[in-house]
């Protein structure tokens, strides 16, 4: 009997997406081995050799070793990028890692956004806020996550003061929207083309961090079928290979684009026990070139567990939840689990929302 030759795939990141990408090859022919540092999470379940991210040899050198590259994070300079067989490819990356980029694409391809404008100077925000109008949201272009690199505006006078606490970087100013909800959109592009659409996933923050993700989105109606009509238009426009999350503010019928994530999407954890393929398995399949798996989904809820991971003790109390333990230090503000379970329990939902702090 012949033997097919198993893909050996790189992630450059060893944090909870890899883990879990990890986890989900364990199932497919590949070979996974991260880059990161010692002690990162992932190294529970696959080899992590050490490498500084930002040392453009130490990357390549680590990109040697196996077949192609992937990431799990967007903010890796596009330098140490550059040259390497990498899925996503590194032009959507690069829109994808810079908030001026990314929103003007959006506008190209024909998806609304808040109103914008970019920001280097106190003199760029004072003028900016004439466009946008107030209240507006400062962003960070680069580096932003979990609601850090931002600075919210009310009042023409809290320019100087704003500009200050950024940190005098590049930035973008963006009018507040008043929105019925946010959602986002997961797929996957393979290889040849093929792609594949998870149900919209309704999302709740607190304090600018992901706290529930609920799919299907009740309420999508026409809503799917936009959201999926723009992905296709991304993802064909990049030529795009794996999974990408877009995130979008709801206003009544219309859908407006906040961000893309050219990777697997905390809002798509519910997916390894909701969907026939998770998240996880179709990004692997579609970077190494295999047939995407089918996104068939029940309802699903899932809670993050940020700064604490309760008890194995707690949890299985209630033996319909699914835990998953990162194996992090707890922080403040760090996202150490999450908690999965299916929708229709809703009592246990509300139960595990108020024991985690979010309502
Ligand atoms: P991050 O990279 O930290 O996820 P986001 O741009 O998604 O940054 O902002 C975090 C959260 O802040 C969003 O999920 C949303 O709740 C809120 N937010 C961001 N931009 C806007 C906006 N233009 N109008 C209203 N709310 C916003
Ligand atoms: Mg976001």
């Amino acid at each position: 009997m012949t033997q097919t030759a198993r893909t050996r795939i790189g992630i450059l990141g060893a944090g909870q997406l890899a883990l879990m990408l990890a986890e989900a090859g364990r199932r497919l022919d590949v070979d996974i081995i991260c880059a990161g540092q010692p002690g990162d999470c992932a190294e529970q379940v696959a080899p992590v050799v050490a490498v500084d991210l930002d040392d453009a040899a130490a990357v390549a050198a680590f990109a040697a070793q196996v077949d192609l590259v992937t990431i799990e994070s967007e903010n890796i300079d596009a330098t140490v990028l550059h040259g390497l067989n990498l899925y996503p490819n590194a032009r959507a990356v690069g829109i994808a890692q810079d908030r001026l980029p990314e929103k003007s694409f959006f506008q190209v391809c024909g998806i609304g956004t808040a109103p914008f404008a970019p920001v280097d100077s106190l003199q760029d925000l004072e003028r900016a806020i004439v466009s946008t109008g107030l209240p507006a949201i400062l962003k960070t272009r680069r580096m932003g996550y979990d609601g850090k690199g931002q600075v919210r505006l009310h009042r023409p006078e809290d320019a100087a003061a704003a500009w200050e606490e950024i940190g005098r970087v590049s930035c973008i100013l963006e009018g507040m929207l008043r929105f019925d909800a946010e959602v986002s959109l997961i797929a996957a592009r393979g290889r040849t083309g093929q792609i594949v659409f998870y149900p919209l996933i309704e999302n709740h923050h607190r304090d600018g961090i992901l706290r529930t993700s609920i799919a299907p989105y009740a309420h999508a109606s026409t809503l799917q079928a936009q959201a999926e009509a723009y992905m296709t238009k991304i993802l064909e426009e990049l030529d795009y290979v794996g999974v990408l999350a877009i995130e979008f503010f709801v206003q009544g019928d219309t859908l407006r684009a906040n961000e893309m994530a050219p990777r697997v999407h905390n809002s798509g954890h519910w997916t390894i026990e909701g969907s026939k393929t998770s998240q996880f398995e179709n990004h692997l399949r579609a970077i190494a070139g295999m047939e995407l798996g089918s996104t068939e989904s029940r309802p699903t809820v899932m809670l993050n567990c940020i700064g604490m991971m309760p008890s194995v003790e707690e949890t299985a109390q209630f033996p319909v939840l699914f835990r998953h333990d990162y194996g992090k230090e707890s922080r403040p503000g760090r996202k150490v689990g999450h908690l999965t379970c299916a929708a229709s329990e809703t009592t246990v939902i509300a139960e595990w929302q108020r024991r985690l702090g979010q309502i």
